[in-house]
């Protein structure tokens, strides 16, 4: 993926180096589990039972801090290529959704991406790594420890630019979902639905935010020429490793599609390619698809 040089988005809030989230109230309650949490990152945005991870296979992909966590707080913000690269990433979703939305009469009020470690205060609570990249609508913020990029290339085997951008594309495609009102339907919906029901929603939900990442992806690649040779690839295969089913498959030996609420790894590649292939917010619309 090509990035480097061009626009940074201001919209980072770069919380790391602040002994854990001391900072925001919570200090205590993240002494001592910097290993744990690592191991623990990607719960919730791979659906995945942690005491896998935490399992066979080599272990947790840990970074070993300082002990019960006291590591010493930054001085200044880290600004290295990593966080560069997510600044640029967060600039394109912000050029093209502005584009989309103005397209229609709308202003794209754009999302703040938190930056952490180990734990912070959000408006959904405590966000911990444990729960992987997460969009919490209250504050209209994606959080991220960058530490989940090292999971995936070391448990999940997916490395590259392209395919942590494909991770914050989906965390801003959430954002859109939010902006559209599309996240507060499907929560009230859900509230009256049984589980399998809403597990459906939460799928179509997940699937229309991996759309939206392809859209993201097709757009900028138009604009800015970033795609490189094999980059789609590897964005394919983080959709697929993530899929309900190849979790559950690792996890528990067998797939149970009512319980999936991310989508089968071929949905994922499906709704990723459809938005990448067209670029279009009305391809997207996984809620009246008849066939995910
Ligand atoms: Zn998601």
């Amino acid at each position: 993926m090509k990035w480097e040089g061009d626009r940074q988005s201001d919209n980072v809030d770069d919380r790391r180096g602040m002994g854990g989230g001391g900072g925001f109230g919570i200090g205590g309650k993240t002494v001592g589990i910097g290993t744990l949490v690592i191991a623990l990152i990607g719960s919730v945005f791979f659906g995945i039972d942690p005491s896998v991870i935490l399992g066979g296979g080599g272990g947790p992909v840990a970074v070993q801090q300082g002990p019960q966590g006291q590591q010493a707080p930054r001085q200044t913000p880290a600004n290295d290529r990593e966080t560069q690269f997510v600044k640029t990433t967060l600039a394109y979703t912000e050029d093209v959704w502005t584009q989309v939305f103005s397209a229609q009469g709308a202003q794209y009020q754009p999302t703040v991406l938190t930056l952490f470690e180990g734990a912070t205060q959000t408006a959904c609570g405590t966000g911990r790594s444990a729960t992987g990249p997460f969009y919490c609508p209250a504050d209209r913020r994606v959080y991220i420890d960058l530490d989940f990029f090292r999971l995936m290339e070391q448990r999940f085997k997916v490395a590259g630019e392209f395919a942590q951008a494909y991770v914050i594309a989906h965390e801003v495609g959430h954002h859109v979902q939010n902006l559209l009102g599309i996240s507060d339907q499907v929560h009230n919906a859900q509230q009256r639905a049984g589980e399998r029901e809403g597990n459906a929603l939460s799928v179509r939900l997940e699937l229309q935010a991996d759309c939206f990442a392809g859209l993201w992806a097709n757009r900028t690649n138009q604009r800015e020429q970033i795609l490189e040779k094999g980059d789609v690839e590897t964005a394919l295969a983080a959709a697929t490793a993530i899929g309900d089913d190849a979790l559950q498959r690792q996890s528990q030996g067998t797939v149970v599609p009512d319980s999936f609420t991310h989508g089968s790894s071929a949905q994922r590649v499906r709704w990723f390619t459809r938005g990448l292939e067209t670029g279009s917010v009305e391809q997207c619309n996984t809620f009246e698809a008849r066939q995910l």
